[in-house]
């Protein structure tokens, strides 16, 4: 029988989520989404909304009354809420999944006893400690908020010595760790998923590119050697195997310079940089998650078209009402989230541009890009 969806989340994940879901009306027949901002993105594609903060106690339990079965778009939920609802609803994946990898610590913790490789890094509780840690690792050094911090936001490079009790004053009272800084020469994702039945699934290996810590663009397929794109899929397939629960997870990485691979960092549900598969593959990420929780077979991961998503943020010097943006071409996939207002660097939607003449040339996909991101305006 068809189940009713709960998705903790209801921004742009929640709405592409609930958009897969109205595809598979077999098996969900609806879905229901806990998210604070009214007319939330996914409540357009016909998602019920509760208006609640995502970490409200009693919004979860009234999610959990009126769903069969449990997700979340955002790993900023209520773990410990969910993991006492355990025993009574399906949540997938697991709370203890959530828990760890919402502390940075704890998650580096985790791969580092799963012998996945990582940069080094250590505990912080003190500036003292701190002092001594950057001894030892050298600068540059990252120091990072462990918790509720995304996009950037709760890193400083910390890059002399002076810098030190800035950086540790610039958090005040937020639990703390130190990462070794890692001279990368490219991030790529992994989107990889588990079913309920353990069954493991990856997609080809992207190509992400940041600016100002937000992911801009994601090149699919990733233009790496075979050694590095065997070393990210082994590690990727390594990491779904040590996780518990099922859905799709988001795994970004770093390569060195000598083409190591290295776990950046995990998120456990659908990711930006997986936005290339509603068009390059035959499933996209975000039926591949519903199929994960539902334990269904999982789809096919195979890239059939070399693809560019490409992220169309607010502007920098514009916070308002902005016109409808439209781009009338065919190898073209404009997906706009339904944010009435735009503020800097929100992420208003996204485009692919896809590989329709098959010429598996990245360098023209990313010319296009170019040349379509220059013509998108926004101010009415
Ligand atoms: P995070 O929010 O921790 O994923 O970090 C955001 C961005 O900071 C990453 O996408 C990297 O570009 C950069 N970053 C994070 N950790 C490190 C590190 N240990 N060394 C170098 N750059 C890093």
């Amino acid at each position: 029988m068809a189940k009713i969806l709960g998705v903790i989340g209801g921004g742009q994940l929640g709405l592409m989520l609930t958009e897969a879901a109205n595809q598979m009306p077999e098996y969900i027949s609806q879905v229901v989404v806990l998210d604070p901002t009214p007319n939330c993105p996914a409540s357009q594609a016909g998602a019920e909304q509760i208006i609640a903060d995502f970490k409200e106690e009693n919004a979860i339990l009234e999610l959990a009354e009126k769903s069969d079965i449990i997700t979340y778009e955002i790993e900023s939920g209520n773990s410990d809420v969910l993991k006492k609802l355990e025993n009574k609803s399906i949540i997938n994946p697991s709370p203890d999944t959530l828990k760890i990898i919402q502390d940075k610590l704890e998650q580096k913790k985790f791969l580092l006893k799963n012998k996945i490789p990582i940069a080094e890094f250590a505990e912080v509780n003190n500036l003292d400690e701190l002092k001594k840690i950057i001894k030892d690792f050298g600068l540059p050094s990252l120091l990072k908020v462990r918790k509720d911090a995304y996009d950037g936001r709760g890193n400083y490079k910390i890059s002399s010595i002076d810098e030190i009790s800035k950086a540790y004053m610039s958090f005040s009272n937020k639990p703390l760790m130190l990462e070794k800084f890692v001279d990368f020469k490219m991030e790529i994702s992994v989107i990889a998923s588990r079913n309920t039945n353990g069954e493991i699934a990856t997609y080809p290996v992207v190509e992400n590119i940041h600016e100002e810590n937000i992911l801009r663009m994601t090149i699919a397929p990733a233009r790496v050697p075979d050694i590095v794109r065997n070393r990210a899929e082994s590690i990727a397939h390594k990491t779904m195997e040590v996780l518990k629960g099922a859905g799709v997870f988001g795994i970004e990485m770093f390569v060195t310079n000598n083409d190591e691979v290295l776990i950046n960092e995990i998120a456990p549900r659908v990711h930006n940089s997986g936005h290339h598969t509603l068009q390059s593959s035959k499933t996209s990420q975000f039926e591949q998650h519903l199929r994960a929780i539902l334990g269904l077979e999982l789809g096919s991961t195979e890239l059939i078209h070399h693809t560019v998503m490409y992220n169309v943020l607010g502007p920098s010097n514009f916070h308002g009402k902005y016109k409808p943006i439209m781009i009338d071409a065919n190898d073209v996939f404009l997906k706009m989230y339904g944010k009435e207002i735009s503020k800097p660097k929100r992420k208003l939607g996204h485009f692919n541009v896809v590989d329709t003449d098959d010429s598996k040339n990245t360098e023209k996909l990313i010319a296009r890009v170019n040349e379509i991101k220059n013509s998108i305006s926004f101010q009415n």
